[in-house]
């Protein structure tokens, strides 16, 4: 054996929520390839193809050096046989074959464009990819029967896949924390998900909320609702009510991986130029000419813009489970779920944690959380796995 120059092996563990996984990483040209045929998996409804080429990305999005030969994945866990020989290929030749015909297909191209409309899931996108539709502007002259969310989705296309920066996502929190604040003094309005985890842009911006006293949060989603509608900044809200049952053995169990918080899945108008001082809009905005064409139907224009918001109320009892939930990313709450599950024999959801006896394991914060789960505290900026 060589004397020790090299420097000592990677040792990553096997779990995304035993890892810190920063927001930038080294290995992008790799987790971008895998990440298009996971992508790719989920638009053939093949879930657990899909979750393999996502570890197998996170794996890489960990390493604190960037992979130049097969010698470098030696000892990471969940690479597996496909994604190691789509590695090996990037490696020799530069891009993978699979990989690009992917990128080029029909199938993914009108899937992606599809699903990138709000409100439009994998199989709503799938059966009118079998129809022959293409392209979202193919629902509009084919006339398809849309629903209310994805009505909007269309209408508001353009602004909706733009990405929305952390300036805008600081103007929505303070519209939303004027909002509360008017209907509820004393509320607590915490931003999550990715923009919580440090993101410049999301596609969204995520809130929760909650209040010291429990039970002050009750209905205050429709109120702040009206509040935002008097005010005419909401272009779409669907409110969904909470359906959590608390006894004194905790919150009831949600079925699956959803949660039964309030919440609200809306898009907001937001003026342009009102996201504080500095520069001006970075980006080049054309709102194309279809001002007007519609009539009577708002379109967005150079004043303001669509923005995609989620809202969530929690007790503050569940508030740590809530925050923790709702931070992401998805593919970390995945694994912490099923860290809990196969490795603890608990139950974890964004409302509670039971441990392996089904006793309700209590908590006011995130590290408490992670210490029942007898896991490091990972801090948010290190869960971008
Ligand atoms: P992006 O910047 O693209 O918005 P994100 O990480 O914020 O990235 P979201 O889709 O906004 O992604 O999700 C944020 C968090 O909210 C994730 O942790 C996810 O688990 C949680 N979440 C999203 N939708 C639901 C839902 N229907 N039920 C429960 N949790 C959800
Ligand atoms: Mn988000
Ligand atoms: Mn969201």
């Amino acid at each position: 054996p060589k004397p020790s120059a090299d420097p000592p092996a990677t040792t990553v563990k096997s779990y995304a929520c035993q890892r810190r996984t920063p927001l930038k990483h080294h290995n992008t040209f790799l987790t971008d390839a895998l990440e298009i045929l996971a992508e790719n998996a989920e638009f053939n409804e093949n879930e657990g193809r899909s979750v393999a080429f996502r570890r197998s990305a996170s794996v890489l999005k960990a390493l604190p050096h960037v992979v130049r030969g097969m010698d470098d994945l030696k000892n990471l866990p969940c690479l597996g046989e496909h994604s190691v020989r789509v590695i090996k290929e990037i490696l020799e030749d530069g891009t993978s074959s699979e990989v690009e015909s992917t990128r080029q297909s029909e199938q993914y191209q009108a899937m992606k464009a599809l699903t990138g409309v709000f409100g439009v899931g994998v199989k709503s996108a799938d059966r009118w990819f079998r129809e022959g539709l293409r392209r979202p502007l193919d629902l509009i002259h084919t006339g398809q029967k849309l629903n209310l969310a994805q009505q909007a989705g269309v209408q508001y296309y353009n602004d909706l896949n733009r990405p929305v920066t952390k300036r805008e996502a600081v103007a929505i929190s303070h519209i939303v924390e004027k909002a509360v604040n008017a209907v509820l003094s004393g509320a607590i309005i915490t931003l999550m998900g990715g923009f919580r985890r440090g993101k410049e842009v999301g596609h969204d911006v995520d809130f929760l909320i909650t209040h010291l006293e429990e039970g002050a949060e009750e209905g205050l989603m429709p109120k702040v609702l009206n509040w935002l509608e008097e005010q005419g900044l909401l272009l779409y809200q669907k409110t969904t009510r909470n359906s959590y049952l608390e006894s004194k053995d905790g919150p009831a169990r949600p079925p699956h991986n959803l949660d039964r918080f309030e919440r609200c899945f809306s898009i907001f108008k937001l003026e342009k130029g009102k996201e504080g001082s500095g520069t001006s809009l970075n980006t080049s905005y054309d709102s194309g000419t279809t001002e007007g064409i519609t009539g009577t139907t708002e379109q967005p224009g150079p004043s303001w813009r669509a923005v995609r918001v989620d809202l969530v109320v929690s007790p503050f009892s569940q508030f740590a489970f809530a925050t923790l939930g709702w931070t992401g990313s998805k593919l970390f709450e995945r694994e912490l779920r099923r860290w809990a599950g196969q490795e603890k024999g608990m139950s974890l959801s964004s409302h509670a944690l039971y441990d392996s006896k089904q006793r309700y394991l209590r908590a006011n914060s995130e590290e408490e959380i992670f210490a029942h789960l007898g896991l490091e505290y990972i801090p948010p900026s290190e869960r971008n796995a």
